[in-house]
């Protein structure tokens, strides 16, 4: 194995034990769990190294990043979630290789994703962003809707052609009442999943935690967590 290789899978096997744990303690099994490993800013060689070692879902945050390096990995059995803040006038480029877009949070990109991906005669899985530090605009700092507006836009998703209503997700506030408090913001996004279910059955999905916090997430029920740190190391710049 290559120094990376063997890296990686160190690193791999150490997030594979925190997981296990996180479920056991919370008597989950561990298939209901999915590990994304978020690969921003890391290089495409890197993503073709955990393929090789059994990572079947990477998420990234950057179309300008994401898109050429899904088209080097496009051999790869592998799941593509975008988690970042979005622009429509990337929306065409993002449909071209995303799988699930994680970041939905306003009925003007459900509209660009639904054109999109019926132009591109995909089905794109959506999740709507929540933001539980919402001010009064109802918007996040780092993308996502209020919990009033979760409802509109998921019936929004629902009934637009290209897509799919998949599920929640959240990142743990860094201000307001949720401040270091990512277990009781990952139970909220739980509750929020479960109001979501009564009108969607099939959006199962509960996207939270990242390497910090993922023990948490899996302790209040999240069904995905996007770790990109703790697999690949600190980013060498902020993405
Ligand atoms: C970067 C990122 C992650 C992963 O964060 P780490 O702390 O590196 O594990 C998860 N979710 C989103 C939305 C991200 O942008």
């Amino acid at each position: 194995m290559t120094d990376r290789k063997t890296e990686l899978a160190a690193n791999l096997a150490k997030v594979e034990e925190r997981i296990t744990a996180a479920c056991a303690a919370a008597g989950r099994r561990r298939e209901e769990v999915t590990l994304i490993v978020v690969t921003k800013t890391y290089p495409a060689s890197d993503v073709r190294i955990l393929s090789e070692l059994g990572v079947r879902h990477v998420a990234e945050n950057r179309d300008q990043d994401a898109a050429p390096k899904a088209a080097a990995c496009a051999d790869l059995p592998l799941k593509w979630h975008f988690v970042g803040q979005l622009q429509t006038n990337k929306v065409r480029s993002v449909v071209g290789y995303a799988d699930v877009v994680q970041s939905v949070d306003r009925s003007r990109l459900v509209g660009a994703l639904s054109k999109e991906a019926v132009r591109a005669g995909r089905e794109v899985g959506c999740l709507i962003q929540v933001a539980l530090d919402a001010d009064a605009s109802g918007r996040g700092e780092r993308g996502g809707v209020a919990p009033g507006g979760i409802e509109e836009l998921a019936d929004l998703v629902a009934g637009a052609p290209g897509l799919r209503i998949d599920g929640l997700m959240t990142v743990a506030p860094l201000a307001g009442e949720y401040a270091g408090r990512e277990r009781a913001a990952f139970e909220r996004l739980m509750d929020l999943s479960t109001d979501l279910r009564r009108a969607h059955p099939a959006a199962t999905m509960v996207s939270a935690g990242m390497s910090a916090d993922l023990e948490q997430a899996v302790a209040a029920g999240a069904t995905h967590v996007r770790v990109g740190t703790a697999v690949l190391g600190v980013r060498p710049r902020l993405g």
